[in-house]
């Protein structure tokens, strides 16, 4: 009935990031702590992706503010053509994303980061013609049995540093985040 989905469509709206359909950082943070829950109690591996735009700025400085949102937009369109159902992607921030990937150990979440910084890399976006080539600096956590993760803020936190680590390397890399050491892989 009409209510009835005008309820579904308010439900969608509170945790839908407006610009890019993708999940919002509110709705991320719920469902991480539901997995990392369960990731805990019955020792399954849980990984995190996120990732930051290289020098977004330039692109809107070049083209305008609009065609950087479309272009954002388009990443979101990007990330659910590429990511398996089971995943929680979201806009973590500004041009920052996050995807949450349950059952995947670190070194199959290493390359499915590697696979989509590639991707991007190689993909423009086509905003009214103009082709925006945008790169992506990631970095990768995981609890899988090497780690002892204490909770789903400290997963996160993981691989912000690693992020970190992926830009001060030189930018348009994935960074693992390991137990007291960073390791780049595969740079270009
Ligand atoms: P870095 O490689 O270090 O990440 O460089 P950067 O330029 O991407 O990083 P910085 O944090 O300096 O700038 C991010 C820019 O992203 C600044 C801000 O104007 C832009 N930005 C953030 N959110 C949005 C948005 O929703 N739309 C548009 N068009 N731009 C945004
Ligand atoms: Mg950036
Ligand atoms: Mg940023």
């Amino acid at each position: 009935t009409e209510r009835k989905h005008a309820q579904v469509e308010l439900k969608s709206q509170a945790i839908t990031d407006f610009l890019t359909g993708l999940f919002n950082r509110r709705y991320f943070f719920e469902t991480a702590q539901k997995e990392f829950s369960k990731a805990l109690r019955y020792e399954r591996p849980l990984s995190v992706i996120i990732f930051d735009i290289d020098l977004f700025k330039n692109i809107n400085d070049n083209y305008g503010h609009d065609v950087g949102d479309q272009a954002l937009a388009q990443i979101g369109d990007l990330l659910r053509n590429t990511i398996r159902n089971v995943d929680i992607s979201a806009r973590y921030g500004g041009e920052e994303f996050i995807i949450l990937l349950p059952e995947m150990n670190c070194v199959n979440t290493e390359v499915a980061a590697e696979r989509l910084r590639k991707k991007i890399q190689d993909t423009p976006v086509d905003v009214e013609g103009i082709l925006v080539w945008m790169t992506i600096s990631a970095g990768v956590a995981c609890i899988d049995e090497s780690m002892s993760m204490k909770s789903v803020d400290q997963l996160i936190s993981k691989a912000d540093q690693a992020l970190y680590e992926a830009k001060r390397g030189g930018r348009n890399r994935v960074c693992l985040a390991h137990e007291g050491h960073l390791v780049a892989f595969n740079a270009l």
